[in-house]
């Protein structure tokens, strides 16, 4: 796999103010105001920055969180898991793999199959639904 090798600039050229303050910046949008929170529609989230495919809609459930919530990526390649121990929590944040764009967060407390959350920032995914 090809990592994305962008400047600063070139990021803050491809992406909306939101979007690059959460995507390059990992900064978190505030819960129920993403595009996607509530969003029921068939496809594949892609990464905002690269392209990438990291969720399937398949594995989308309300969580009650106000941010799009993943039982799973779509595979173990997709995405990367880094100790995350800011604002006095120790978190596991997880990262587009291809071009390291921040998501969001893993939680241990999602549901069956995997019990896992994947609370991740609608400005850091592209819906791209199903024909
Ligand atoms: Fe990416």
């Amino acid at each position: 796999m090809t990592n994305i090798e962008k400047s600063d600039s070139e990021w803050r050229d491809s992406l909306t103010p939101e979007q690059y303050e959460v995507a390059r910046c990992g900064g978190t949008e505030r819960a129920f105001t993403g595009k996607y929170w509530d969003c029921k529609t068939p496809g594949t989230y892609v990464c905002i920055g690269c392209g990438a495919d990291l969720f399937d809609s398949e594995a989308k459930y309300d969580s009650g969180s106000g941010w799009p919530s993943f039982w799973a990526a779509i595979s173990d390649q997709a995405i990367t898991e880094h100790r995350d121990t800011s604002y006095g929590m120790v978190r596991t944040e997880v990262v587009c793999a291809k071009c390291n764009s921040h998501l969001g967060h893993l939680f241990p407390d999602g549901p069956k199959p995997t019990g896992m959350r994947y609370c991740i920032n609608s400005a850091s995914l592209d819906l791209k639904e199903k024909a």
